[in-house]
């Protein structure tokens, strides 16, 4: 989500009229965008953004702003975090940032909360800091103009979310779960497909509820952009995340298998633990034996598709039996992916006020190495499988580890690398190496697997 902001916000910029500069030494203002998820993610910030206030500082002409859920959870209490900051803008509120550099001018602004609610969630705003928001909205689109186009980009489909889990601040900084009209989604798309993307990725906390009391739910959102935006016009595969357990249907599950190819074959459903004691304590909403059912729900109705989760390791009150069961549910759901986090608690969510932080920090990291090496197995067991069979391959670019070989992903979301197809004349030169290559993203290639490891199947383009 906070990718896909970014790119919104610097598209709005740029046809607002200002030039995005080479690196941030040359830039007359820095926005750092920032995420609120971890404390870690915040320090991250904080250091980065520390890192301009000398300048700021000395040069009156250069402004530093903060923007996302960081600047929303802290707000004003940022301006004496980050010394010389002049900007502090909320998820809600960054459609107006063209304004919000307007008003810079001006002095210190502070945009947080709801576009037309109070600025001061956090304490009184500075006498010359608020912007007001009736600015013109950016226009959705998020490929950047004047840009080589991008083959995979995100449309968020929804926004908020209304589920509260026990530990997470999402609900707090980015607000109520709302969706956007299927028409604007499907208008955004076609823009962006023109533009040259392949592969689009619906974004929500908790996509499943796309839709939720309207008579358009996620399956029948997938199958109007297929239908409205056609194979012809560019768009060659489309996903979504994130599906929450709870939520999911046989139907979302028969639609992703019906409308296979173009849908990929993967579902991104977090478990967070495989304890029930302990899922009830995050407030998820669903027991373990529930996950299972659903895990074995996709399995029968959407075969293809492979899942992936995410974990938190070492909330508060987490056991050895606790863990013990996220571990059998790690070793036996055999997920496409798995993204672990260490547990950090979070000011203003019911874990972090109320739950003390009792797992040690070491323990934390015990658990969470286990639980990568177990899904490092995982990982290895299927690649290895793998191997000898052909896989239909987005092609995205070059690989970014590997400039001589190209980088996609299969149906599933498994990440292929290979060489590119040999360029038409033998005796071509390297550029005209590189024109095959680059000629080749945004193209379906079959690619037979030779090798791989846990995250990345390797293999040759067949002839
Ligand atoms: N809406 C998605 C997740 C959004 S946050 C869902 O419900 O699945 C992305 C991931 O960050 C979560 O899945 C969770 O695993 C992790 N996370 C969220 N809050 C956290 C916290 N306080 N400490 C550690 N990990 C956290
Ligand atoms: Fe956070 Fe839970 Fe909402 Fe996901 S579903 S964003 S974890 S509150």
């Amino acid at each position: 989500m906070n990718k896909l902001d970014s790119e919104r916000i610097a598209d709005a910029l740029r046809r607002a009229g200002h030039m995005e500069a080479a690196t941030p030494a040359d830039a007359d203002t820095v926005i750092i965008n920032s995420c609120a998820v971890r404390r870690r993610a915040e320090q991250k910030v904080l250091s980065r953004a520390t890192q301009f206030s000398p300048r700021a500082a000395k040069d009156p002409g250069f402004w530093l702003g903060v923007m996302g859920c960081f600047a929303e959870r802290r707000g004003v209490l940022l301006f004496d975090d980050i010394p010389h900051l002049r900007m502090v803008v909320g998820p809600r509120r960054q459609d107006e940032w063209p304004r919000h550099l307007a008003e810079a001018e001006k002095g210190r602004v502070l945009a947080v909360g709801e576009p037309d609610g109070p600025d001061e969630p956090n304490g009184p705003s500075e006498p010359d800091g608020p912007s007001q928001s009736d600015g013109a909205a950016i226009p959705a689109v998020g490929v950047p103009r004047g840009r080589p186009a991008r083959v995979q980009a995100f449309v968020a489909a929804m926004r908020g979310c209304d589920n509260h889990c026990a530990y997470c601040v999402v609900p707090q900084v980015r607000g109520a779960e709302s969706s956007r009209p299927p028409r604007e989604i499907v208008n955004e798309i076609r823009g962006i497909v023109q533009a040259g993307v392949r592969e689009v990725t619906l974004l929500g906390q908790n996509i499943d509820a796309y839709g939720r009391g309207t008579d358009t739910d996620l399956a029948s959102l997938l199958e109007m952009i297929l239908t409205h935006v056609p194979e012809s016009e560019g768009l060659l595969r489309l996903r979504f995340v994130t599906s929450h357990p709870r939520d999911i249907t046989p139907r979302l599950a028969h639609a992703v298998r019906d409308l296979a190819p173009r849908v990929g074959q993967h579902f991104h459903m977090p478990a967070q633990s495989g304890s029930t004691r302990v899922l009830a304590a995050m407030g998820r909403g669903y027991t373990r034996a529930e996950y299972d059912g659903k895990l074995a729900m996709l399995r029968e109705c959407a075969p293809e598709a492979l899942v992936a989760s995410d974990f938190i390791v070492g909330f508060p009150g987490e056991t050895e039996g606790d863990f013990a069961a996220t571990e059998d549910l790690l070793a036996r759901a055999k997920f496409q992916n798995c993204f672990i986090f260490k547990y950090s608690p979070r000011p203003g969510t019911r874990a972090g006020d109320q739950l003390a932080d009792d797992v040690p920090a070491a323990e934390k990291s015990r658990r969470n190495q286990r639980l990568l090496s177990l899904q490092q197995a995982v990982g290895e067991e299927r690649s290895a499988a793998l191997a000898g069979t052909v896989q239909t391959v987005l092609v995205e670019g070059v690989s970014p580890r590997d400039p001589a070989r190209l980088i996609g992903r299969t149906s599933q979301n498994l990440i292929v690398v290979f060489p590119p197809p040999p360029a038409a004349d033998a005796t071509a030169d390297a550029t005209a190496a590189a024109a095959a290559a680059a000629a080749a993203a945004g193209k379906l290639a079959r690619v037979r697997i030779v090798s791989g490891t846990a995250l990345t199947l390797s293999g040759v383009i067949e002839p």
